[in-house]
C-alpha cells in the first residue's frame, strides 16, 4: 500500500503543477459547474461531442491538487468514449472512492485512475477526488450545476 501512497502523491503533485487539458472549449456542446464547498473545490467541465462520441473536454477553475489532478486524469481517460462508456468509468471511479471496488479483484478499466484508490485513507478527500467526475456525469445529462453537499 505504501508504494502506491508514494505513486499516489507522486502523481497528484505532478497533474496539479501541470493539469492536462486545463483550458475553456469556446463551442463546448455542454459544461458544468461543480463545487465542494467543504474544500473550496469550484470547477467547470466542457465538453464537445462526435456524434455519441467525447471529442473533447476540457476544465477550468480552482481548488485542490487533489481535485485538479482528479480532473486532469478524468478529461484523458474520457476523451474520444462514448458517453455511455465515460458513464461507465464514472460508476467505477465512484465505487472505487466510496471502497464498493476492490481494484485488485473487481474487474474494471480504470487503468491509472486507480491511483486514486489512495484516497480512501483521507475520508475527506473523497469529495476532492470525485468532483470533476459529478460534474462531467451533469453535463452529459444536460445538468448546469452540481454540488458535493
Ligand atoms: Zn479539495
Amino acid at each position: 500500500m505504501s508504494e502506491l501512497s508514494d505513486l499516489y502523491q507522486e502523481v497528484i503533485l505532478e497533474h496539479n503543477k501541470n493539469p492536462r487539458n486545463f483550458r475553456e472549449i469556446a463551442d463546448a456542446d455542454q459544461y458544468a459547474d461543480g463545487k465542494n464547498p467543504l474544500c473550496g473545490d469550484a470547477l467547470r467541465v466542457y465538453v464537445a461531442f462526435d456524434g455519441d462520441k467525447i471529442s473533447d473536454v476540457a476544465f477550468k477553475g480552482s481548488g485542490c491538487a487533489i481535485s485538479k489532478a482528479s480532473a486532469s486524469m478524468m478529461t484523458q481517460a474520457v476523451k474520444g468514449k462514448t458517453k455511455h462508456e465515460a458513464e461507465v468509468i464514472f460508476g467505477e471511479f465512484h465505487r472505487m472512492v466510496t471502497g464498493e471496488l476492490d481494484i485488485e479483484t473487481d474487474e474494471n478499466d480504470l487503468g491509472k485512475l486507480k491511483i486514486f484508490s489512495g484516497v480512501l485513507e483521507f475520508p475527506a478527500r473523497v469529495k476532492c477526488a470525485s468532483l470533476s467526475w459529478h460534474t462531467l456525469n451533469a453535463a452529459l445529462h444536460g445538468e448546469d450545476v452540481v454540488s458535493t453537499e
